[in-house]
């Protein structure tokens, strides 16, 4: 089982606060949707716990079952369990797909176990089929020359042979046409289990009609300013987010102070209804 857990967490990028005091606690088993306008900090948030070196906290904490991840490189989070699909996966021209998810895998066993080649290539190829990927995938260049919708495929691949404990999906849907969603839908779908936290960034319902959250957040300006369950998904499709901001009194130009503060996870204390 495992624990993440957002403190209070400001963020900047090159001198700018982008995040502004987000609080979020993710368990293995759950599945989380933040939603939110363009340029509102979500991929921040994703970049931010997984370490990415161009954001920077400014005060707060981000602790993976109990322990401060501040000061860990991305490569020891990912070895304790986390994981990014990224919004935009980057081309590795050089670097072949499969050895760069058998070097991933292979460097998140325990000291002493070695990677069953044999076993990983017929795990490798089982996942690219049920994601509808091309025969030759493994030994092409990571992500080169991919289409958006086979960059996004690819990296629901190596979140399934990596099996992370919470996974960011960071608009795993843009890019793709109805039937790769499906297709993602129903791969991350069958991937859920006690064992794997979810979040799940998007824009749209139509991903949350397919991997179905317990937990929806609203991200405004920095900052998740209502939680609650899937009627939120609905009223968003229909209403966009402006009743909120009216709602909250949040204006476009000013700068938005924290309005809740949810989900702190301090042992015993009580947790949030699912529906
Ligand atoms: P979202 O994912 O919600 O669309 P982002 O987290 O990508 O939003 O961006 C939030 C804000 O931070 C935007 O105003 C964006 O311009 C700014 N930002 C994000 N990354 C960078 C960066 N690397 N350099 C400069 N500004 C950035
Ligand atoms: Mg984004």
């Amino acid at each position: 089982m495992a624990t993440l857990e957002i403190r209070d967490l400001v963020v900047s990028v090159e001198g700018q606060i982008i995040l502004n005091g987000i609080n979020l606690c993710v368990h293995s088993g759950e599945t989380h949707a933040i939603m939110g306008p363009n340029g509102t900090g979500k991929s921040t948030l994703a970049q931010i716990v997984m370490g990415h070196p161009k954001y920077r906290v400014e005060s707060g904490d981000m602790l993976l079952n109990g322990e401060s991840i501040l000061a860990m490189p991305v490569d020891e989070r990912s070895r304790k369990g986390l994981f990014l699909a990224m919004q935009n996966p980057i081309e590795v021209p050089g670097v072949t797909n499969f050895d760069f998810v058998r070097s991933a895998v292979a460097s998140r066993l325990e000291k002493g176990n070695h990677l069953r080649i044999g076993k990983f290539i017929l795990q490798f190829e089982d996942t690219a089929k049920k994601l509808d990927m091309g025969t030759n995938l493994a030994h092409r260049y990571l992500n080169q020359g991919f289409s958006g919708g086979e960059k996004k495929r690819n990296e629901i691949l190596q979140m399934a042979l990596i099996k992370p404990s919470i996974a960011f999906l960071d608009e795993i849907d843009s890019g793709l046409d109805v039937d790769a969603l499906k297709i993602v839908g129903e791969n991350v779908t069958r991937m859920k289990s006690d064992h794997l936290g979810l979040i799940l960034i998007t824009h749209y319902q139509r991903l949350l009609d397919y991997i179905v959250p317990d937990f929806v957040h609203i991200m405004i300006k920095g900052n998740i300013v209502r939680s609650g369950g899937r009627d939120l998904i609905e009223k968003i499709d229909h209403e966009g987010y402006d009743w909120l901001k009216n709602e909250l009194g949040i204006d476009e130009l000013e700068e938005h102070k924290p309005q809740v503060s949810i989900g702190i996870c301090a042992q015993g204390a009580p947790r949030r209804e699912g529906i």
